[in-house]
């Protein structure tokens, strides 16, 4: 496990793994944009008031180790995710244009200049989750990969 003191998130800054440790990866690049949905999957997916993540160039990212333990449960409506079987973490995913990945922005340490700038299906929140910060805020959905 990473250990989370300030050399290490200069030494380890965008790299990530799950809970248990057994899936990582690795994003290169400057991230400044992160999202969050507050839609009502999302809240019970996530056992809290919303997800927030980022998109990443497949260029951009690396599988370090765990890519086997990775199962994708997908709804019929499209409403997909990751997870580490072994753990249940939640963990990037090829997005469906093929091009880029959906990454969870709470696994990545050394996001000190990112922000959320856009916060979607915000007319679905929890009713005690207070939106705070600068992000536009957008009642339903919003293109948050373009
Ligand atoms: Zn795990
Ligand atoms: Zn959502």
């Amino acid at each position: 496990m990473y250990q989370y003191t300030k050399k290490a998130i200069e030494e380890f800054m965008n790299k990530a793994e799950c809970v248990c440790g057994v899936v990582s990866y690795e994003v290169t690049g400057e991230i400044e944009k992160l999202y969050q949905c507050h839609c009502t999957l999302c809240q019970i997916q996530t056992g809290s008031s919303s997800q927030t993540g980022l998109f990443v160039e497949a260029e951009n990212f690396t599988w370090s180790s765990g890519k086997d333990y990775i199962t994708n449960f997908k709804k019929e409506s499209g409403y997909s995710y990751s997870f580490c079987s072994k753990c249940g973490s939640t963990v990037p995913n090829m997005f469906r244009t093929g091009d880029k990945y959906w990454v969870p922005a709470g696994a990545l340490v050394g996001l000190s200049n990112a922000r959320i700038d856009n916060h979607i299906f915000v007319a679905d929140k929890a009713a005690w989750d207070e939106i705070g910060g600068e992000g536009v805020q957008h009642e339903g959905f919003y293109p948050v990969y373009v």
